[in-house]
């Protein structure tokens, strides 16, 4: 299903079959010499043939055609390497080029904050970067923050906003107070900031990207799922608030003793409708744990909380 949505840019909105972000709006602008494709769907058969079907209404000939990728996420690459032809330039961050592949570092980190040695395999082989990510990688053109793309009519900068994955990038078109915002802001449904690493503190990382883009002069805002906004100031305040909810709610939970990571993720509110934890999927547990490490992370850097090790898990308690 295509949609325009300015002069030349239209979305195609590509479902994702069993996953609560439903769909993913990929867009395409298209230009006399080059078109330009900004994300691309999960590497599975109901998202090449939505895409297929939409690049045939637009009438986009993927022989000239570019792509640039928002983030690693396999909804946003998995069909990366389908869609480019030899004469495609794919444009990625080097943060997340260079982060594909971090599985055993990722396991680990998950074992050290508790979560069950004997689910761990359950929760990689369920998880839809493995299950959906291109088979192959293909070479990209690397874009750092404050690279220039230019396609047709629209002349954009490249905004670096990491939080949701390490090099996320966003694209501003100044003149036209338009913003490609990949998941780095998302409406009716929050982005998820989630850590599997020792050393990063992606929630800090998020509010400092969020404080940036607020600074910017934007009418319009196309996010990577769901729908268009248009006031990015009032939903970046309510996304700082939600955060800090989040880690109020980790210091509650913590004010009755120290806890490792999974067992807070355990006991957090969570929108979905299971009614025991025990009886989440495995990987749901994978990304609820991984949302709890990051407000784990952002309360102990803040010198909220304190992080010891007891064997081979850390707990957490407050200071
Ligand atoms: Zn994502």
């Amino acid at each position: 299903m295509k949609k325009e949505i300015l002069p030349d840019l239209y979305t195609i909105e590509i479902p994702l079959p069993g996953n609560p972000l439903k769909a993913l709006n990929s867009y395409i602008i298209k230009a006399s010499d080059r078109n330009l494709m900004i994300d691309t769907g999960f590497n599975r058969k109901e998202c090449f043939e939505a895409m297929q079907e939409g690049l045939k209404e637009l009438d986009v000939d993927l022989n000239k055609t570019d792509i640039f990728l928002t983030h690693l996420h396999a909804d946003h690459t998995g069909l990366v390497s389908r869609l480019a032809t030899d004469s495609s330039t794919i444009y990625f961050n080097r943060p997340d080029a260079d982060s594909k592949g971090g599985w055993d570092h990722m396991l680990v980190c998950a074992g050290e904050n508790g979560f069950p040695e004997n689910q761990l395999e359950a929760a990689f082989k369920n998880h839809p970067g493995y299950k959906y990510s291109p088979e192959t990688a293909p070479d990209y053109t690397i874009l750092e923050d404050g690279d220039k793309v230019d396609i047709g009519a629209y002349h954009f900068e490249c905004v670096q906003t990491p939080g949701h994955t390490r090099g996320h990038m966003c694209l501003y078109d100044e003149a036209k107070k338009l913003f490609i915002s990949g998941d780095h802001i998302l409406i009716d449904i929050t982005p998820n900031i989630a850590c599997f690493s020792e050393d990063e503190d992606p929630l800090h990382d998020y509010l400092n990207s969020l404080d940036r883009v607020d600074k910017l002069d934007i009418d319009l805002v196309l996010p990577g799922h769901r729908r268009v906004m248009d006031d990015h100031r009032a939903r970046i305040q309510e996304l700082r608030v939600h955060h800090r909810h989040r880690a109020d709610e980790v210091l509650e939970i913590l004010k009755k003793g120290p806890l490792n990571a999974f067992q807070i993720a355990s006991q957090m509110t969570w929108d979905i409708t299971f009614p025991t934890w025990d009886m989440f999927p495995v990987s749901q547990k994978w990304f609820a744990t991984g949302e709890a490490i990051a407000h784990l992370r952002f309360l102990e850097s803040n010198g909220e909380i304190k992080r010891d090790r007891q064997g081979k898990v850390y707990t957490f308690s407050i200071n």
